[in-house]
């Protein structure tokens, strides 16, 4: 049967100090690289991502698993993005209480109100999954959430699969280096806004690309590229009496959101003016604002109870199954006996569970004996409805050792979190395209229970089947 990495690898520790400094380098050459937290902007001063030295042993059934389920929640996503009624009535507790949320479905309630002018829909999401393990030793797959904003990393994971298989074929571990498997979201997700851009009409049209720093326009497979701030769209953006969205003179016809899904990216009232005139767009909106909605917390919770999944999929019991299967357990905390049961439970044994507001980005999340501080304190107000209760997932601690510019290397026990890419565009009734496009493995060390890799807790990482 097939292994992760032996210890006669992993404890030579001659062998592992040249290896990282292979890894780095390795790192460096396959374009593995950030910007650096002190100087954000400069393109002088970059560094190798962080990244673990190894890969990680995942099973294979696990594994396929998350890829063959991602078609199923491509259209799942997309269907609640087109069901009003159902996000209503699912983020009707949040909007009371949490401003952002309430701020964003004012605008998907606008929108349905003028009616949507773009028949076009570009969905580019990441479903992530910890691997729970079970009594008798075996993993099962755990959804952990589905990111429809800015789901990131398709870019780095797609070159770690050669870092990797370098750092292996210098550790004379050949056959674990041709278990690494091809990686390639870059290519799928391109691919799809490539789709949608040749959708919307002419080739003079530009993709916009929507970040926090702006840079000079650039190409992307022969796709003019604008990248613009909030604050461009507020000075230089307008709408045509036909919705057609203009931003420094040029119409644009796909935007792509890489800012905007936190309450901080908002700096003023123009930034919403600026997020309100690019919705009403005839412009493709990756993600549009109700897409943006269903990827939230509260949903996912909602999803969870019992009956749900089967409107969205009346005649596909198998589907219903494939999906449900990957669900943890999720509670609401709604007022009502269902939200007080939750409150008891939570506090009765806070180790079994997380405590989720609706943020991401991660480091939003509450654990432990902070669950019960934060209950506490909201349990009898309307407040707690800004959250939903999760089972905790507890993945099996692997030992590897982890690469990153501001720490020693050290051998650490680490739980991993598997994302599988999903990629569709639907014209009207038509769905175009729907894949799944690749994978991202994401690595930390046991002892933090939050964060991803921007937010500097988690490291690339790619699965070793087995
Ligand atoms: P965000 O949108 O901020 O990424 P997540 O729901 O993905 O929010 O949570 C952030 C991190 O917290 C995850 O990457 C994971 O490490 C940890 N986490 C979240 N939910 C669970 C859970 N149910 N069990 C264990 N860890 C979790
Ligand atoms: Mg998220
Ligand atoms: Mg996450």
């Amino acid at each position: 049967m097939a292994q992760g990495i032996p210890e006669e690898v992993m404890m030579n520790t001659a062998l592992i100090k040249d290896l990282a400094d292979v890894a780095k380098d390795a790192a460096l050459l396959q374009g593995v690289l950030m910007r650096i937290q002190e100087t954000p902007n400069s393109s002088e001063l970059v560094t190798y991502a962080p990244l673990t030295l190894f890969p990680t042993p995942v099973p294979k059934a696990v594994f396929h698993q998350a890829i063959e389920v991602q078609t199923h929640y491509n259209i799942l996503v997309d269907k609640i993005s087109q069901d009003p009624d159902f996000l209503q009535g699912a983020l009707a507790s949040t909007i009371e209480v949490d401003d952002f949320i309430a701020r964003l479905f004012k605008i998907h309630q606008q929108i349905l109100k003028e009616g949507r002018s773009q028949s076009i829909i570009l969905g580019l999401n990441r479903s992530d999954y910890m691997l729970d393990l079970r009594e008798d030793g075996t993993s099962s797959l755990k959804q952990i959430e589905i990111n429809t904003f800015a789901a990131s990393f398709g870019g780095l994971s797609s070159r770690m699969a050669d870092v990797h298989r370098h750092i292996l074929n210098v550790a004379g571990r050949l056959e674990e280096s041709q278990r690494i498997l091809n990686n390639n979201p870059a290519a799928g997700l391109a691919a799809a806004i490539a789709k949608a851009w040749e959708l919307y009409g002419s080739e003079r049209l530009v993709f916009f690309f929507f970040v926090m720093t702006n840079l000079l326009p650039s190409c992307f497979r022969n796709i003019p590229t604008i990248r613009k701030r909030f604050d461009d769209v507020c000075k230089t953006g307008s709408l045509d009496q036909d919705k057609r969205l203009f931003v420094d003179g040029c119409e644009v016809a796909v935007v792509y959101y890489r800012n905007g899904y936190m309450p901080q990216n908002y700096v003023s009232e123009q930034s919403w003016d600026a997020r309100l005139l690019m919705e009403r767009s005839l412009a493709v909106k990756c993600p549009d604002i109700s897409t943006h909605l269903v990827g939230t917390k509260k949903v996912q919770q909602v999803l969870a109870k019992p009956g749900v999944l089967e409107k969205f999929f009346p005649e596909q019991p198998e589907v219903v199954e494939q999906i449900r299967a990957t669900f943890a357990g999720l509670y609401t905390l709604d007022m009502g006996p269902e939200g007080d049961r939750t409150v008891a439970m939570a506090l009765a044994a806070p180790d079994r569970f997380v405590l989720k507001p609706q943020r991401e980005g991660g480091g939003n999340n509450i654990y432990g004996s902070e669950i019960c501080q934060v209950l506490e304190r909201v349990k009898d107000s309307k407040e707690r409805m800004a959250y939903i209760l999760m089972d905790k997932i507890h993945p099996t601690p692997v030992l590897n050792y982890l690469l990153r510019r501001d720490a020693p290397l050290k051998l650490t026990n680490c739980l991993s979190e598997l994302g599988a890419f999903g990629a569709y565009v639907r014209q009207g009734k038509d769905m175009v395209l729907n894949k799944c496009v690749g994978h991202l493995l994401r690595t930390k060390s046991a002892e933090h229970s939050d964060g991803g890799i921007a937010a500097g807790v988690a490291l690339l990482d790619n699965p070793l089947l087995v």
